[in-house]
């Protein structure tokens, strides 16, 4: 039977970007992907690289944003591991990082602002808190309604449906194999360490595997005889016609769902977190494989708060919208890293991974190869250990 270094689930960016690294540095590596690279929430996705704290955070309280405010660590890191990955793929995937601004409309949402940037200063994020006329001054296009926003230099946005099938064509090259339509049915531990996976029309041993399937990988994780909380949620997209360049940075709500951008090809995508309805399965429990639905009001609750924050979007006719569907934990924080009672077995799923997706694979690939792994401990999968005390 075949046997690699690391077997990797899912052809998502996180999927890709680890064979990518792994296969760089020597790893013999088997990427298998149920349908299509990209074909997951990173080809679906707002392309939104947002380092700042999200907004889903904040709203559940201060001490569940204090927590979630540890994931700044790693986005300080995503910075930088954005401004080098066309560089370092050779790849023009339209990056763009001209700055981001999150805004506040009322003043209970400014003074959330404001604690916001008081929690990122404090783990080392640039952010400063700017009024309404200061940030009008940096974004003319922002409404009167805007009293104050949190500006970020670094943010910006990329390019959802180039930068996974670039990172799959770098892996690749990199001497990585690629398995397409190939789902993964059975992961197994071996009685001399390691793992046999198998799927349609194939089966391999692996001593490592990487479960990086997204909204998938609770499911995936059963069949090597283990809990995982992540839970599937399905969102909605919008993109407007092209138009000529009007917004140059990334634009989000502290208090309202919003994420708004322009892309290169001059496309405004909004979107922020509004709900769709994932489809369910007789007998409980959601069926993936099918789309999720659009639900009214998101829709025009989600064009209703970017044409409040950038009017000139009331102008523009909308082509497009749609539903993508992606993985949030137990404790919103990503999992990533390996399972501490099943060594050899790595997750690494749920959060913001388009954003963070190329720091979780480079961490994860440098520590499958006994590298250091203390960034990826506030993601850990320790953290839900309990929940397999009787399984594995
Ligand atoms: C509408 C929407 C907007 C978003 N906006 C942003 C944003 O602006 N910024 C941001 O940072 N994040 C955003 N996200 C989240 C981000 O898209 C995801 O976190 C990220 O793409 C996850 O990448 P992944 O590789 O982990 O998973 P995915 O891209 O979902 O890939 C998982 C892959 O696993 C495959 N798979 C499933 N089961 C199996 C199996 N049995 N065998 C083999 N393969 C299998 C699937 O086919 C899929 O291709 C958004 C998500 C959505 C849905």
């Amino acid at each position: 039977m075949k046997r690699v270094d690391v077997a990797i689930v899912g052809g998502g960016l996180v999927g890709c970007a680890t064979a990518w690294r792994l296969s760089t540095a020597g790893a013999s590596v088997e990427l298998i992907e149920a349908a299509d690279i990209n074909a997951g929430a990173s080809g679906q996705n707002a392309g939104s690289l947002h380092f700042q704290i999200e907004r889903r955070f904040l709203e559940n309280g201060d001490a569940l944003a204090e927590q979630a405010s540890s994931i700044v660590a790693l986005s300080r890191i995503a910075v930088e591991d954005w401004r080098g990955l066309e560089t370092a793929l050779n790849a023009d995937l339209h990056v763009s990082m001209a700055g981001g601004l999150m805004v506040a409309e009322t003043a209970d949402h400014v003074a959330l602002l404001e604690r916001k940037a008081t929690r990122e200063q404090r783990e080392g994020l640039k952010v400063r808190t700017i009024d309404g006329d200061a940030a009008r001054a940096i974004a003319p296009y922002l409404s009167a309604s805007v009293l104050a926003a949190n500006h970020s230099a670094d943010e910006g946005h990329a390019d959802p449906r180039t930068v996974t099938p670039a990172l799959a064509a770098a892996a690749r090259a990199a001497g990585a194999t690629i398995r397409t339509h190939s789902a993964v049915h059975a992961i197994g531990r071996r009685a001399g360490g390691g793992f046999t996976i198998a799927g349609n029309g194939f089966s391999l041993h692996a001593d490592q595997v990487l479960i990086a399937a997204g909204a998938w990988t609770a499911a995936l994780c059963t069949l090597a005889n283990l809990h995982m909380p992540l839970y599937p949620v399905a969102l909605l997209m919008n993109a407007t016609e092209r138009t000529a360049p009007m917004v140059p940075h990334l634009v989000q709500h502290v208090g309202r769902r919003l994420s708004l951008k322009q892309t290169h090809a001059g496309n405004l995508l909004i979107g922020g977190g509004w709900p769709s309805r994932l489809a369910q399965l007789p007998g409980g429990g959601f069926d993936l494989s099918r789309r999720a639905t659009m639900i009214p009001d998101s829709l025009s609750g989600n064009l209703r708060a970017a044409i409040d924050v950038v009017p000139a979007i009331s102008r523009l006719n909308l082509i497009r919208s749609w539903t993508g569907v992606t993985a949030i934990s137990a404790d919103q924080l990503p999992i990533v890293g390996q399972v501490p009672r099943m060594p050899g077995l790595w997750i690494a799923a749920g959060g913001s991974a388009f954003t963070l997706g190329p720091t979780f694979a480079r961490l994860v690939a440098s520590a499958m190869a006994g590298g250091p792994s203390e960034a990826l401990d506030i993601v850990s999968p320790a953290r839900f250990e309990h929940l397999n005390g009787f399984m594995g």
